[in-house]
């Protein structure tokens, strides 16, 4: 994959990692469901340094926080 800031084709995938493996958990846990998380993982640039494409492994663990009228209502937060 190429890198979007500088074009270079010189790029990694990478992880989010911390000791135990850096997560993405919802700001909002609705619905008083277990408490949901996913690992992420992108891709980076060996000549500048760029880290892009920012994946969630398991975006559809997030799919029951979703609230789909705060964004009818002109968006959350
Ligand atoms: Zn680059």
């Amino acid at each position: 994959m190429r890198c979007e800031k500088c074009g270079s084709a010189a790029t990694v995938e990478i992880v989010f990692a911390t000791s135990g493996g850096l997560v993405a958990v919802p700001k909002v846990q609705r619905k008083k469901l277990i408490p949901k998380y996913s690992y992420m993982t992108g891709q980076a640039c060996t000549d500048c340094g760029a880290v892009f494409n920012i994946r969630l492994n398991e975006p559809e663990k997030f799919k029951p926080f979703v609230d789909y009228a705060a964004q009818v209502r002109g968006g959350g937060n």
